[in-house]
């Protein structure tokens, strides 16, 4: 019995049989040629049948995942016709006189090395994509074709890495699980696995040469473990929770369409947050009412500038096309504290939770702030689009913000480019905001309750300290009072009021929410259907 960790992608748990998914680059062999024009022909029809196997796999993925998860093949035809990567091909094919196979996998390896060690971590993990583009090349070129998961038995996949383009031809049914000793959580590889659901694991140290094809395994995404050749006590305490997992989430699905309305009935709305466009196909899977957070600041993290208007005006406007109707609520940019972008250049700070953060950047860049509100005003035409504000403290920071708002409103007017005006809310994460809430509240059109940094800054404890996780009480009176105080001064200005925060998928607080009069709760896609049995499993009234 061999028992690893790693790191969850996607927690769920699995048992079977592993499959060693092993690489076949080292088979690429240099040869002498006499015809360099010749083996640069070879190398450019190699690159034209990647370019169609790209398109095809794009084309999968697009139906699978959606048009932002599978982006990353459209960058792969991008790579493709990279002119520094073909150069170097073609210079090496002439110089060294070798074959395109070599030439084309030693510029991979040069190229992925140099991605690999640089400082910034969405360009590492570009050294996977551009190690999978030379892979495709050199496969081509030997008349390889790709890897055949259609014949595969349900199986766990163990690799060293898997390239994104492994991991969409993966047939769901088929993948149990998967598990490899390298990756990031920032790669496409691991976005995928998070969207298709498959339990997934990486930064597991197995040795993949004592490890065989054909030994049974466990990956326990809980646990965040993975067991090979388990004991058959284990094995059949993993089976016994897979069943009960599987059971559980049969169950749930015969909510979907259902309403969320409690015994006595008093209904609410159950939205999912999301972090990403992709994710829109995950809320919608799990029957969520509509979109409740898009943390908007993921579209600014793993890149080297801003996000353009256009860029961020696709996207919401993607979010708010495929949710076709349903409300989605979009954070305005909440970078800061724990979410960081070089480009943004916001320096170090000691106390950086109580830092320069969300809104309070916006106000002080509304060049910034401008950008995003402009291509949010735009998308909403195309939907049921709100907006929301983090990390408010004041009136004053309410007025600044209808100001800037009116400014972006004036401005698009101007130049007659399509817009409207959404439903505009803040979020009630700051003491301050709660104490001030029948103030704020006749200022704005919703409330929503982020008691992730509520609890923060109520109890004083650090939500990133591991140290403090004991002392990390998102229970605790004083925060379910403050959640009471929002919804009642909400309600007394006719507004309605949601929780966005992690607390708003804690089921033993969901007839305690509704009693307090909360109108939305928005929790992760795998929970709304998790709150909607509780909903309807609880009552208003007093038992
Ligand atoms: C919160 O603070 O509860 C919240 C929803 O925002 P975030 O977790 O992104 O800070
Ligand atoms: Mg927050």
């Amino acid at each position: 019995m061999l028992r690893l960790s790693g790191k969850a992608v996607y927690k769920g748990i699995a048992a079977g049989t592993a499959v060693i998914l092993r690489k076949n680059d080292e088979q690429v062999k240099r040869r002498k040629i006499d015809d360099a024009d010749a083996e640069i022909r070879r190398f450019l029809q190699a690159g034209k049948e990647s370019a169609l196997q790209l398109q095809v796999l794009y084309d999968k993925a697009v139906k699978e995942v959606g048009e932002a998860g599978a982006s990353v093949f459209k960058v792969h035809q991008m790579m493709l016709k990279d002119e520094d990567y073909v150069n170097t091909v073609y210079s090496m094919i002439r110089t060294e006189q070798v074959n395109a196979e070599y030439a084309a996998a030693a510029a991979g390896d040069n190229f992925s090395g140099m991605f690999a060690v640089m400082d910034d971590e969405y360009m590492r993990a570009r050294a996977a994509d551009i190690k999978d583009i030379s892979n495709r090349l050199v496969r081509n070129l030997q008349g390889v074709s790709d890897m055949d998961w259609g014949n595969m038995e349900p199986s766990v996949i163990i690799a060293d890495d898997l390239s994104p383009s492994e991991t969409v031809q993966m047939d769901r049914e088929k993948v149990l699980a998967f598990v490899t000793v390298h990756g990031s959580s920032n790669s496409h590889t691991a976005i995928l696995a998070r969207m298709m659901n498959i339990p997934a694991l990486i930064g597991v140290p197995a040795d993949l040469e004592k490890i065989r094809t054909g030994m049974t395994v466990i990956v326990d995404g809980y646990r965040e473990e993975v067991i090979f050749e388990p004991a058959q006590e284990l094995l059949n305490q993993a089976r016994q929770r897979i069943l009960e997992e599987q059971e559980k989430l049969k169950l749930l699905q015969t909510l979907k369409g259902k309403e969320n309305i409690t015994l006595d009935g008093h209904k609410i709305n159950i939205y999912a947050n999301i972090g990403s466009v992709s994710d829109v196909g995950y809320a919608l899977e799990n029957d969520a009412d509509g979109i409740g957070l898009f943390r908007s600041e993921f579209l600014y993290l793993g890149r080297e500038d801003f996000p353009t208007e256009e860029e961020q005006f696709q996207a919401y406007k993607q979010v708010v096309q495929t949710m076709a109707g349903k409300k989605v609520i979009i954070r305005t940019l909440d970078i800061g504290a724990d979410k960081q972008a070089e480009y943004f250049r916001l320096g170090k700070e000691d106390n950086p939770a109580m830092g320069f953060r969300a809104i309070r950047i916006c106000l002080k860049r509304p060049d910034i702030f401008k950008v995003q509100l402009r291509a949010l005003f735009r998308a909403a035409v195309y939907g049921n689009l709100s907006v929301m504000y983090p990390m408010i403290i004041s009136e004053e920071e309410v007025k600044m913000i209808h100001e800037i708002a009116g400014a972006v409103e004036e401005e698009l007017r101007r130049e007659a480019i399509p817009y409207r005006v959404p439903e505009q809310g803040i979020m009630i994460e700051t003491p301050a905001a709660v104490m001030i809430s029948d103030v704020l509240a006749e200022m704005t059109d919703f409330f929503s309750i982020g008691t992730n940094d509520l609890t923060q800054y109520t109890l004083a404890v650090d939500r990133q300290n591991e140290k403090l996780s004991d002392f990390y009480n998102a229970h605790h009176k004083a925060v379910l009072r403050m959640i009471r105080m929002v919804a009642d001064n909400a309600h007394r200005a006719g507004k309605w009021v949601g929780i966005c925060g992690e607390l708003g998928a804690d089921l033993t607080l969901t007839e305690e929410f509704i009693r307090m009069g909360v109108d939305e709760l928005s929790v992760a896609p795998s929970m709304v259907l998790k709150v909607r049995k509780a909903v309807r499993e609880s009552s208003t009234s007093l038992h």
